[in-house]
C-alpha cells in the first residue's frame, strides 16, 4: 500500500507536541510493516536542512492564490533505519518565519493561506513525483483541506482516482477558522464548499471540519476520546457531525518511540537504568537538580511537570492549592512553554519556594529527558487530553503518573487504589477540581514512602507497553476500511 503521511510537524525536524511524535514513528513502522510510507511537512525555516541531510530535489507548480505558486521540494530519510523518504515542501514567502504556527503567542495572519498552500502541494507533490498513493493520511486542522481537495477540485483527476483520505484528529479545539472570502480566495476551493455540509463552522471556513467532513475514515488517539468527542463537553462545536460520522470514526492510541524514549538507551540522562535497576534514577535525580537549583531533600520526591502550559493541560488546578502543595515534602520541576499567566503562576510558585520548585520557560528536548528519568511522580491534571504522550513516556522512566481521568489518560493509566498493586501504574482523579488533584497528589505521596508498593508500581509503569507496533497495525487495518469506503461511498 502507498501511503502519504502528512502533518504540520514531525520529529526530528520540528516540534511543538505530540503530533510531531507521532508523524516522526508512524511512518517508519508502517515501511517496516512492508507497506510504502512517504512522510510529508512543511520547509520550515527552523529546519537546519544540512543538519538533516535533506537535498534540493526541484520544483513544481500549484495552483494557489488566483496564481501558479512555485513550491521547491527537499528531500530526505527518516526513521531508526532510515526507512522513510521525508519530503518537505518550500514556499519561504510562507515558511521562512521563527515559528511554525504563530510568534510571541500570535497566530501568523497568513494561517489559512500557508497551510492552504501546504495542503494543495502535497497532492502535487504526488504527482511531481510519480507517487500514486492508495490513501493520504492527514493530520489535524494544518492538513484538513487535502480530503477537501480531493472530494473537490481532485475528484475527476485520474491520478487520484483511487486514493482514499484519513483524518486523525490529535487536537479538536485547535479548528483552523479563517474569514471565508479570504480563505476560499486563496484555497481556490469551490465556493460551494463553504455550507453546514462542507467546511463552515459558525461563519467561519475551518480546515479541521474540512478534514472531518471530507475524509473518508476518521480517528482520533484514544478510544475514551472518540466518545467524548462525540459529546457537547468535548465536541467543541463539532460532535453533532462527528456523531453523525460515528460509523467511520474509531480510537487508536498513539505509540511510544521507544527508540528514542527508552532509559536503557537514552543518552541524555545521567546513568542507564532497566526495571530491574531503577534504583539508578538517583543519579539523573542529582543531575537534575543541579542543572535546575533545586534544593529540596535528598529524600523529598520530585514531582516533574513537562508540558504545553495552555489552557486545556489543567494548571488552573494550581490556582486554589498552591499553598498546600508547597506544605507538602516534595520538589517540584516544570519545563513548559505558553500563556503567560501560567508562566506567572509557576513563577509565583518558585519565587516563594526557597529552592524547592524550580521553572524553565523553554522547549528543551534534552532536559525533558532528563527531567523524565529524574522525576518520580509525573503531573498531568489535563482537562481534556485526546491521548497524551507524556504519561506514556514518563511511565517507561518509571515516574508514575497523576492525571485526570480524560481521554488517552484514562486509557493508559490505572489507579493503585481501583487496580491494585498488580495493575496499578499510577494515580487518577476524575473530577476537574483543585480538590480532587490534590487527594491523589497526596495518595502518591504516602505511598512513595511505601518502597514495597511504590517499587512494585514502578515496575508496572515501566513494563507497559505503549510501542507502535500494534498500533501501527490498528492503522494499517483502518487504512483498508478507509480505501473500501472510497471504492463504496456510503459503505
Ligand atoms: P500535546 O501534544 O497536547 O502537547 P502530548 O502529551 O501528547 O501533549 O505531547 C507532548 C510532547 O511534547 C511530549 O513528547 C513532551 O515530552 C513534549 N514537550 C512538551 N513540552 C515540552 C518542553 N517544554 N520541552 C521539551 N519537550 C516538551
Amino acid at each position: 500500500m502507498k501511503i502519504v503521511y502528512a502533518a504540520s510537524e514531525a520529529v526530528p525536524f520540528a516540534k511543538t507536541g505530540g503530533l510531531a511524535d507521532v508523524a516522526g514513528a508512524l511512518p517508519a513502522w508502517l515501511n517496516r510493516l512492508q507497506h510504502k510510507a512517504i512522510l510529508v511537512i512543511p520547509c520550515y525555516k527552523t529546519i537546519d536542512r544540512a543538519a538533516h541531510g535533506l537535498r534540493y530535489r526541484g520544483s513544481f507548480d500549484v495552483p494557489f492564490n488566483g496564481e501558479i505558486e512555485a513550491a521547491g521540494l527537499y528531500e530526505g530519510v527518516t526513521g531508526d533505519r532510515h526507512e522513510t523518504p521525508v519530503y518537505c515542501i518550500s514556499n519561504p514567502a510562507y515558511f521562512n518565519r521563527n515559528g511554525l504556527y504563530q510568534e510571541g503567542g500570535k497566530d501568523y495572519e497568513d494561517n489559512a493561506a500557508r497551510f492552504g498552500f501546504f495542503n494543495r502541494a502535497i497532492l502535487e507533490m504526488c504527482r511531481f513525483l510519480s507517487f500514486k498513493p492508495d490513501l493520504v493520511h492527514c493530520n489535524d486542522w494544518q492538513t484538513g483541506l487535502v480530503p477537501a481537495y480531493l472530494k473537490t477540485l481532485y475528484a475527476d483527476d485520474p491520478f487520484f482516482a483511487r486514493t482514499a483520505a484519513l483524518f486523525t484528529i490529535h487536537n479538536l479545539a485547535y479548528q483552523g477558522r479563517f474569514d471565508p472570502g479570504y480563505a476560499l480566495r486563496a484555497t481556490m476551493l469551490p465556493h460551494a464548499i463553504f455550507n453546514v455540509e462542507g467546511v463552515e463552522l459558525w461563519g467561519a471556513f475551518s480546515f479541521i471540519k474540512g478534514g472531518i467532513y471530507y475524509a473518508d475514515a476518521l480517528n482520533t488517539v484514544s478510544d475514551t476520546h472518540k466518545k467524548e468527542i462525540q459529546t457537547e463537553e468535548y465536541g467543541f462545536g463539532l460532535h453533532g457531525l462527528l456523531r453523525t460520522r460515528s460509523g467511520v470514526l474509531h480510537g487508536i492510541m498513539n505509540g511510544v518511540d521507544y527508540s528514542l524514549w527508552d532509559p536503557e538507551h537514552d543518552p541524555y540522562i545521567a546513568e542507564n537504568y532497566t526495571p530491574h535497576c531503577a534504583g539508578k534514577k538517583s543519579a539523573s535525580r542529582k543531575e537534575a537538580m543541579r542543572r535546575l537549583g533545586l534544593t529540596g531533600e535528598a529524600d523529598s520526591p520530585l514531582v516533574v511537570i513537562i508540558s504545553r502550559l495552555s489552557d486545556q493541560k489543567g494548571f488552573e488546578l494550581f490556582y486554589d492549592i498552591r499553598k498546600a502543595i508547597m506544605e507538602r515534602d516534595l520538589m517540584l520541576a516544570v519545563l513548559g512553554t505558553g500563556e503567560p499567566r501560567y508562566h506567572q503562576l509557576f513563577d509565583d510558585m518558585a519565587r516563594e519556594s526557597h529552592g524547592r520548585v524550580k521553572i524553565n520557560f523553554t522547549h528543551d528536548e534534552e532536559l525533558a529527558h532528563l527531567l523524565y528519568a529524574a522525576a518520580d511522580i509525573f503531573l498531568m491534571p489535563s482537562r481534556y487530553e485526546p491521548c497524551g504522550l507524556g504519561q506514556l513516556i514518563a511511565m517507561k522512566y518509571g515516574a508514575l503518573p497523576v492525571v485526570r481521568e480524560t481521554g488517552g489518560l484514562a486509557d493508559s493509566v490505572l489507579d493503585y487504589d481501583a487496580h491494585g498493586p498488580k495493575k496499578g501504574n499510577g494515580f487518577t482523579f476524575r473530577e476537574y477540581s483543585a480538590g480532587a488533584m490534590l487527594e491523589r497528589i497526596d495518595r502518591a505521596l504516602t505511598l512513595y514512602r511505601d518502597k514495597n508498593i511504590w517499587n512494585r508500581l514502578m515496575a508496572n509503569a515501566m513494563t507497559a507497553d505503549f510501542g507502535w507496533e500494534s498500533t501501527a497495525k490498528k492503522y494499517m487495518a483502518l487504512y483498508k476500511r478507509a480505501i473500501n469506503t472510497k471504492k463504496k461511498p456510503g459503505a
